[in-house]
């Protein structure tokens, strides 16, 4: 079996309607969070800004929760703009839904895919892994990974899942020989 895997190279972009300039398109740049104080109650918001015209918004993280309810890791990591919790914070679909945009993967990520070794018994059976939640159409990752063609993917492939509907679960699949 040849594990491929699927990693993001980058954060990505934010599909976010800019107030001022109209632009649709916002970055974390480096990662910052703000937290605010207010009596027992925190508010964190990740800020993100317009990639054409620099302006800075607040995309709501924690609205008003009890600082009790907080796991001090986590805090710690909004108060240092820890990357690795910029990433998880980011890439929760529960931000993008609370906050209304999508994410734009486009050139973010990468796929990772060893060749077959040439003594490979087919039929060859192929692990996809999503390190991160990456979602691709897998009928064009098989044919980005193996150099297919869309008929020798819709002849070759052997998968259990529909190759057309975009996905983040990691799947299998099976390369016949003709
Ligand atoms: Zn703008």
């Amino acid at each position: 079996m040849l594990p491929w895997f699927v990693r993001r190279t980058r954060l990505p972009l934010l599909s976010l309607r800019c107030v001022d300039c109209r632009s649709a398109s916002a970055t974390t740049g480096e990662g910052r969070f703000r937290v605010n104080a207010n009596g027992k109650l925190l508010d964190v918001w990740l800020l993100v800004r317009c990639v054409s015209c620099d302006r800075t918004s607040k995309l709501t993280v924690h609205e008003r929760a009890p600082v009790r309810s907080f796991d001090p890791a986590a805090l710690d990591g909004y108060h240092a703009n820890d990357p690795a919790s910029v990433a998880a914070t980011l890439l929760d679909p529960l931000l993008a839904r609370r906050n209304r945009f999508t994410l734009d993967w486009r050139g973010a990520w990468r796929l990772d895919a060893p060749p077959a070794r040439p003594d490979e018994a087919w039929p060859v059976q192929v692990d996809v892994v999503f390190e991160d939640p990456v979602p691709v159409r897998p009928d064009r990752l098989i044919a980005q990974g193996l150099g297919f063609s869309r008929n020798e993917v819709l002849r070759r492939i052997k998968c259990d899942i529909s190759l057309r509907r975009p996905t983040i679960a990691g799947f299998t699949f099976v390369v016949t020989d003709s």
